[in-house]
């Protein structure tokens, strides 16, 4: 399969924003093993996306426009596609109805200006959109599959995957099928990581790819095979490989984040946790409390961060702050042990640091962390030594407190 693909937006042209839809695109065409011949970017004008439409026809078999789907003045890419065709715009309750559903759940009145999301090109099929509210079309017309495509990020990409892959799957049009799975890991550094699974990353199909991102290692299994249940059998096969090598390590597949595996382990050791903050601000207490059911486990998440409220709060001695400061393993410890006694949680963290970019001191340099840990009354303290600006430090230093609960959940238990 030869394709094509289309991008609208004045945008693009003027350089304000970032083609990112491009990126994008290119590189699922290429999992795909479409063959992805040219792309052009042409401005919001009907004339001009009618023109780029006409020029690709007879050279690929699949043409993918991207952007103008909107309602306002300057979204005029369906139009500009009933042009090129030269067919007639229909009013299709099918694409209206994405459109209603999306402002019906918000409890919005649907502006006028959004009926002609309604329209549809006569003969063609409405694509919905998770998302957002303006529906993707898909057309066969003289042996080629034109697709209109939002240009928001996310509702491209929910589109693309939802419902263009499995119209392509389904049409026979793709020679082999691409799954993947990413298994996620922490604790260990990636060189260690990628040592561990050396033998593994050589392998041809399916493919072993690790990235490294915020403290974690993911470890991308990739297969292709004409065959979907191939492709399965291959994911688990090389799965089961890897967890022989780092078992515990892995805390998660997929979409799965390290805050859902440690709710998921207190869950089920029915434990519960308090946390004492202070360079964090409650990050850490945000991150478990996005994970849904996080009330059967979280008690209370503290930010103290003024040496006041560590003293009044959780009883951390003041002459431990005089002798060893509030950036100190004793302070972590303190904290720690102090908010396990106030709320009677089974585990607890304190965490403290030097976020930046001021703060520093010549013995405590920025990104100077201590996490303390009572584990059941088995206390713990850690350091670490980020680097980075501001957020990073305070993300890095929830997903340190973050991997050192899920060692010791799963070594403890
Ligand atoms: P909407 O319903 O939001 O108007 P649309 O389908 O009409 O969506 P556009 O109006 O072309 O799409 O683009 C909407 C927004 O999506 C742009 O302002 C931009 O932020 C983003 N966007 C569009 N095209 C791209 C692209 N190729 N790469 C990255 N972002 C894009
Ligand atoms: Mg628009």
């Amino acid at each position: 399969l030869k394709a094509h693909l289309i991008f609208t937006g004045t945008e693009l042209l003027l350089g304000q924003i970032v083609n990112t839809n491009a990126q994008y695109l290119a590189s699922k065409l290429a999992e795909l093993g479409i063959d992805l011949y040219s792309m052009v970017t042409v401005g919001d004008n009907r004339g001009r996306i009618a023109e780029a439409i006409k020029a690709a026809q007879g050279k690929s078999e699949l043409i993918i426009i991207n952007g103008g789907l909107g309602p306002t003045e300057d979204d005029v890419t369906r139009e500009a596609l009933a042009d090129a065709l030269d067919l007639e715009l229909k009013e299709t309750p099918q694409a209206l109805e994405v459109c209603t559903r999306y402002f019906k759940k918000r409890g919005l009145p649907m502006p006028e200006a959004n009926r002609k999301l309604g329209l549809v090109p006569l003969g063609g099929m409405v694509l919905d959109n998770a998302c957002g509210t303006a529906p993707g079309i898909l057309l066969r017309h003289d042996d080629t599959i034109y697709v209109l495509l939002p240009g928001p990020p996310n509702e491209l990409t929910a589109m693309f995957e939802k419902e263009v892959i499995p119209y392509l799957q389904k049409e026979g049009k793709l020679s082999s099928e691409i799954k993947s799975r990413v298994l996620k890991v922490v604790g260990l550094g990636e060189p260690v990581v990628e040592e561990k699974v050396k033998d593994l990353i050589g392998s041809s199909n399916p493919t072993l790819a690790p990235t490294v991102k915020m403290g974690e290692v993911h470890l991308r299994i990739t297969a292709k095979s004409a065959d979907p249940a191939d492709n399965q059998a291959m994911l688990d096969e090389m799965e089961q490989k890897i967890r022989e090598r780092l078992g515990d390590y892995i805390f998660g597949v997929d979409d799965c984040t390290l805050e859902e595996a440690v709710g998921r382990e207190l869950k089920k050791l029915k434990y519960t946790i308090a946390m004492a903050e202070s360079c964090t601000g409650g990050l850490l207490t945000h991150r478990l409390t996005n994970i849904p059911g996080s009330s059967g486990y979280v008690q209370l998440g503290a930010v103290t961060y003024a040496n006041r409220w560590k003293t009044r709060l959780l009883h951390v001695g003041p002459e431990i702050l005089a002798a060893h400061g509030a950036v100190s393993p004793e302070t972590a410890r303190a904290m720690a042990v102090g908010i396990r006694e106030l709320t009677g949680a089974d585990i607890a963290i304190g965490i403290t640091g030097i976020a930046g970019p001021g703060g520093a001191t010549e013995t405590k340099p920025v990104g100077l962390v201590y996490i303390g840990l009572d584990y059941l009354g088995k206390v713990e303290v850690f350091k670490h030594q980020f680097v980075g600006e501001r957020k990073t430090i305070k993300y890095l230093s929830s997903q340190a407190a973050l991997t050192h609960l899920w060692q010791r959940l799963k070594q403890y238990k």
